[in-house]
């Protein structure tokens, strides 16, 4: 098979994603998950006119050079106000009702307490310091689209509508394996060749912050039987299997080949540095990745494929990650051809470095960096250049 290119198999994986159900949520659990309906303002936000400021609410006309105002009523927030008297003031304090008859609110520190009453120390202009009913939201309007992944400003939005719970795309379940005789977990002594599997926890952490509900099955021995049993159990698990290493044509990879036996590979390999070997099948009905065993491989495969396909199950309409634009201030002479993501810090000028190491094996290199430069293929850099970038904490990673 051909490599193909980062973009086509994008555009391929986001069209074979199966939608998954959607379930009833309460606010309080919905941050980060994805939404699946329209949420419409139930109310006008704010439902009245109300007082931005600790003051007195009047009527303008009643305002007359060096005269003072008796104060008629009080009003705290969350009590309902009278009409105003005319040629009085109301005592009204931020978020309070405007009462009706009243034009403008003084602050209170813009005002003379005198002969019992207040005066106004400065010029006033009509329905200053007041907030209109429907100045944020009006009523029927749509405040959060379906399709969107819900942020802390998204919940407020909604509760500040009168919304309790929304629909959301039920949470994934998706198993991940671990394969590779030379891995030990953490915590354990490692004995001569072996070294400490880091994708679990890094993509099980991954996958938690997409809202998955993760099913941890381990390290998977180097041996086809073991490698069919996990991937036959996995698949009766979960909705979607997720595997690291073990996917190349080495003599101790045996995912593919597993996978070709017990489902079907529909990609394998990408133009895609680092992370060629990728393999995205099913077994039975369950969608399966076989992302590359080198955790930088694995990390950026996540973020460039995987994620956007799991976040396609869920009904999310930007499922790809967002590119922006600096300007290098490194050189990249050697063209290559697969499109390459490399570990970048971008400053607060738009400034993009890379780290001295792209090492597909230098996990250091991601936590480094706050986002991934992109090189297509057969493009060089040129410190000055343009080039685009994807943030990570826009991957949640
Ligand atoms: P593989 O794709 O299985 O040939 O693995 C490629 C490289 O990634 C090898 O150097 C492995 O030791 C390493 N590797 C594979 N899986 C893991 C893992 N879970 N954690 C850390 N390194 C790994
Ligand atoms: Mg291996």
């Amino acid at each position: 098979m051909a490599l193909r290119a980062v973009a086509e198999v994008q555009a391929e994986l986001l069209a074979d994603a199966a939608l998954c159900e959607s379930e009833v949520c309460a606010l309080g659990s919905a941050h980060g998950r994805i939404l699946r309906e329209d949420i419409v303002a139930l109310c006008d936000v704010p439902p009245a006119d109300n007082s931005a400021m600790d003051g007195y609410a009047l009527r303008l006309v009643d305002v007359v050079e060096g005269g003072a105002l008796p104060v008629s009523q009080r009003i705290p927030a969350g009590c309902p106000a009278e009409p105003l008297r005319p040629g009085t003031a109301a005592r009204i304090f931020t978020g309070a009702e405007i009462p009706a008859g009243a034009d403008c609110v003084v602050a209170q520190e813009d005002c003379e307490l005198r002969d019992g009453g207040i005066a106004p120390k400065v010029g006033l202009r009509l329905r200053q310091h007041i907030r209109p009913r429907g100045q944020d939201i009006a009523a029927g309007s749509v405040v959060v689209h379906s399709g969107r992944r819900l942020s802390a400003a998204d919940i407020g939005l909604m509760a500040s509508v009168g919304v309790s719970q929304c629909w959301v795309a039920r949470r994934l379940k998706v198993a991940l394996l671990s394969t590779g005789d030379e891995l030990r977990e953490p915590g354990q002594v490692l004995a001569a060749g072996q070294i400490y599997n880091s994708n679990r926890p890094m993509l099980g952490a991954l996958i938690q912050g997409l809202g998955g509900e993760l099913v941890d099955l381990g390290i998977v021995a180097d041996t086809a039987q073991a490698t069919a049993d996990a991937l036959r159990r996995a698949a009766e698990l979960v909705d979607i299997v997720v595997s690291s290493g073990g996917v190349s044509v080495g003599e101790e990879d045996h995912v593919k080949d597993q996978l070709e036996k017990l489902g079907s590979l529909v990609l394998w390999k990408l133009a895609i540095k680092p992370g060629k070997p990728l393999a995205y099948g099913r077994i039975g009905e369950v969608p399966f990745f076989g992302l590359p065993g080198n955790p930088v491989s694995s990390f950026v495969t996540f973020c460039l494929m995987l994620r956007p396909y799991l976040l396609a199950m869920q009904g999310a309409a930007k499922p790809l990650p967002a590119s922006f634009r600096g300007c290098a201030d490194f050189d990249w002479p050697r063209p290559g051809s697969r499109q390459e993501y490399l570990r970048a810090r971008v400053s607060a000028d738009g400034r993009v470095s890379v780290h001295p190491q792209q090492s597909s094996g230098a996990l250091s290199s991601v936590a480094w960096g706050n986002a991934l430069a992109v090189v297509p293929p057969g493009h060089t850099v040129k410190a000055g250049d343009a080039v685009d970038y994807i943030l990570l904490s826009e991957l949640g990673a």
